[in-house]
Parts: C-alpha cells; structure tokens; sequence
C-alpha cells in the first residue's frame, strides 16, 4: 500500500502529463511544473505514437481524446532513394494503430486529458534543486519559488536537470551522428500515401514522409554528421540555406523531398541540431526522487520508440506508487522497465547505422530488407515484442524480489514469438 499523497512532477512534456493523469487515477494528487511560460503551441514536427505507446494510454483511459487528434498510420513502407520498395510493415492484428502527430497537437490533447483530470499545471516554473528528506521533498525554481511533494518525478526530457541532481556523475547524451530536421506541408498538392509511412534510404541521406489525402504531409531528412551539432547552432545558419543544402542532399532521388521542401512555409523548418539518445542511466532514483520519459531512458528518434516508451514508464511508475510503499515503488519500477528500454535503445544505435551506410552497406541492405520483412512471421519476430506490450493497470504490483513482478502481463497481449525474445 503507498504511502504516497501528493507528487510534482518536473516537466510538461510528455512523461510529465500521463504521469500525472495515471497519479491522479492512483489517487495521488498531482501538479507539473513545466521550464516554459506557455504550452507549446504552434509549430512542432511530425512524431508517431506506436501501438505499444497507444495501449498504455488506453489503460489509464487517457487514449481518445489523444487518438482524435493523429492520423492513423497503420503502414510503414521502406524504399530506396531511387522509389523501389523494399519492403511493407503493417501494424500487428490486434493492437491499436500507430498515429501521426504534430507534436504540439499530442502535448495539447496530453494536456487537455490531464487538466480535465485535476492535474494543476504551472509554466516559467524551471526547477534549480530540491531537497528530499524523510518526509518529503522541497523543489526550489530559477523563479525564487519553492515546492513541496511527496514525492518529485523529474520527467524534464533528455537534458533533464533532475538526473544531474539525483547523480551528479549521470552520463550525458550522445549525438547519434544524424541531423534531423522536418516540418509539416499544407496543400502540397502531392497524392496521398494512404495512411502509410515512406521510410526512404535515400543515396545521401535518409527521408521520411507521410501525405494526407487532403495534400497535408508530415515529413522529415535525418543527414550524416560526424560532428555534434547543438539546436541553437543549427539556428544560426538561416532556414534558406538549410532548404538549399536538403534540395542538394536529394537532388538524386526519386521522392517527393524535392516537392515537398519546395513548399516548407517560412519559419515552417524544424531543425534539432545532432539527434541524441542517452546511455544506460545507472541511477534512476534516489530517496523520494525519480525520472521517467527520456530523463532515464532517451531512444534516438529513429526507433519511434521515444514517447511511447515514455508513456509507459509513466504509467507503470504510477502503478508502482499506487500499490507500494517507498523505496519498494521506486525499485519495482526500475525492475519493470529497465530491460525493455534499453534493449531498445540498444537495437536503435543499429538502425542509426543503416541510415548511412556506404555503398556495400546499401548493396547488402538492400538485398537483405526484402527478406527480412516478406513473412508476418518475420514482421511478428521483429516487433512484436515491442509493439505487443500490454499493461494491466488493474494488476497489482508485486514488491521486487517477489516474482513475477505483475502488470506488464507476461500473458494477456504477448504472442509465443515475443515470449521467445524476452
Ligand atoms: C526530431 C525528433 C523526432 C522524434 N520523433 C519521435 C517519434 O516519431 N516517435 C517517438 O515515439 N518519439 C520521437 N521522438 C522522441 C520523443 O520526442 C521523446 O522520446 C519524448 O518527447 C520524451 O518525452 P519526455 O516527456 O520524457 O520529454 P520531453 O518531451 O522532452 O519533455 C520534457 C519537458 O520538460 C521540460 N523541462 C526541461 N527542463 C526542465 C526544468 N529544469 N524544469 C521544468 N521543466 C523542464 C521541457 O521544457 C519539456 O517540456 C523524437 C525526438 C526528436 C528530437
């Protein structure tokens, strides 16, 4: 039973709200103190919720107000720069389908849900320190103010100040060696893709695409760079020039690239610098503190694994504080998703690989993918046990050290091919 009553949590993000809303449901009140002065609204890239990320919102009852609001996607198809398809994953039966969003559409409707919830949500709060004691913690904000909790759950993103202040020593993110830019296209004029995903390893550089039947198209260009790049140092250079070197990046290719960076609106370029994912986290909690989302577990964007793994450590940490008392919350919880993540972010650093490979690379790529992806069977082994991943809020959580530790059911939603590769 927890101990737990009232919890703030560090970020606005994603983590940050379905932690609160799978709280509140806990019956654990919950307040997010979000660095930024507004919610994030306007522009914002394309992002893509997996089915496994889909499933953890549905469990906590927080999926519809968020699925109205993204595309259903249930198709990715890989090709080659030059249009030739090498092969088509559909969504798994039985899970719901992956969506697009535009990421500031998925963080309004997280929002939306959290504060219909009762979740209080304060902004210009950037969290400086705190101080956890027996009885409680003690957030201090750049702004001269404080708080108090329970407990702190800094989901404050891959940068996350709460990491460096439970474990000063915490690994810093590493670049992936891909730029990633993108944006959003109204009335490209272009035919639609028809609910599917292009996924295209172009000659220099990787594309990725989806058209609306209406002409709108998310997309994005993921380009080789040895070197780091920060955000605010991509920004220097003017958005015009960025547009020239991506039309001269897929100059040769057979895609849509060119038609759609014809057509980016100004001030319409989403540029995050060098992509990142984190390294093992050794500490992921400390007395009445914890992380969650990319705060502990930060997946290179090329997984599409980010956010849904993030929504599922929200929801199977509020789990975790509902049933045990503390410190048992916090192991259990580390015990139910610290395998899974980084399993994943392990298998990602190979992808990020494959985005830029040379030309035997492409040759072998090429000639392997096709097989790779012809069975279901094949397309089972390779994803199920990612997108397959169920849980049951309504399971107890067992305290670590009892096994099996309940909830992320081992039966219900897990095929005998996904058992096999757990
Ligand atoms: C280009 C790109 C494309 C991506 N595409 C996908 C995709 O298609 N699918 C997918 O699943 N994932 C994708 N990801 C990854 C995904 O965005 C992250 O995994 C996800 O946003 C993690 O959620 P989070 O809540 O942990 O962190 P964030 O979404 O980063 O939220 C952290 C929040 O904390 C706030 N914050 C930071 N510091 C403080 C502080 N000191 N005090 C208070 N607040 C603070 C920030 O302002 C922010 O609002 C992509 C990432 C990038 C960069």
């Amino acid at each position: 039973m927890t101990d737990v009553r009232t919890a703030m949590i560090i970020g606005g993000g994603i983590a940050g709200p379905v932690t609160a809303i799978a709280l509140r449901r806990a019956g654990i009140d919950a307040t997010v103190y979000e660095a930024h002065h507004s919610r994030a609204d306007g522009i914002g890239g394309a992002l893509m919720l997996a089915p496994n990320g889909l499933a953890a919102l549905r469990a906590i009852g927080a999926a519809a107000t968020v699925e109205r609001v993204g595309l259903p996607t249930p198709r990715m198809v890989m090709e080659t720069g030059a249009g030739k398809r090498l092969g088509t994953f559909e969504d798994l039966p039985g899970v719901p389908t992956s969506r697009t969003f535009a990421r500031p559409d998925l963080y309004a409707a997280l929002l939306e849900v959290a504060t219909a919830a009762g979740v209080r949500v304060e902004y210009g709060k950037r969290l400086a320190g705190f101080d956890s004691t027996a009885d409680g913690v003690l957030a201090r904000f750049a702004d001269g103010t404080t708080a108090a909790a329970d407990v702190l759950v800094g989901a404050d993103g891959i940068r996350s100040t709460v990491r460096a202040l439970l474990d000063p020593g915490a690994p810093q993110p590493r670049s992936v060696r891909l730029l990633g830019l993108g944006g959003w296209v109204d009335g490209s004029g272009l035919r639609g893709t028809g609910g599917a995903m292009h996924f295209a390893f172009g000659r220099r550089a990787f594309f990725g695409y989806q058209i609306e039947d209406d002409g709108r198209a998310g997309w994005f260009a993921n380009l080789p760079s040895p070197e780091p790049v920060t955000a605010a140092q991509a920004r220097l250079t003017p958005e015009a020039e960025w547009l020239r070197r991506l039309r001269a990046v897929y100059a040769d290719d057979t895609l849509p690239a060119l038609a759609l960076l014809d057509r980016v609106p100004e001030g319409g370029l989403v540029n995050v610098g060098t992509m990142q994912d984190m390294p093992p986290v050794p500490v992921w909690h400390r007395g009445r503190a914890v992380l969650v989302g990319d705060a502990a577990h930060a997946t290179s964007p090329s997984s599409g694994q980010g956010a849904s793994l993030a929504i599922e450590s929200a929801v199977e940490l509020a789990r975790c504080l509902r049933d045990l008392p503390l410190p048992q919350a916090f192991a259990a919880y580390e015990a139910l998703r610290r395998h899974r993540v980084e399993k994943i972010i392990k298998r990602t650093a190979r992808v990020n690989s494959d985005k830029a490979p040379g030309p035997v690379g492409r040759l072998v790529r090429d000639l392997t993918f096709p097989i790779a992806m012809r069975t279901f069977y094949r397309q089972e082994r390779m994803m199920g046990w990612v997108h397959r991943h169920a849980i049951d809020w309504d399971a107890v959580v067992a305290s670590p050290g009892h096994s099996p530790v309940a909830g992320h059911s081992p039966v219900a939603g897990h095929s005998p091919v996904e058992r096999a590769n757990r």
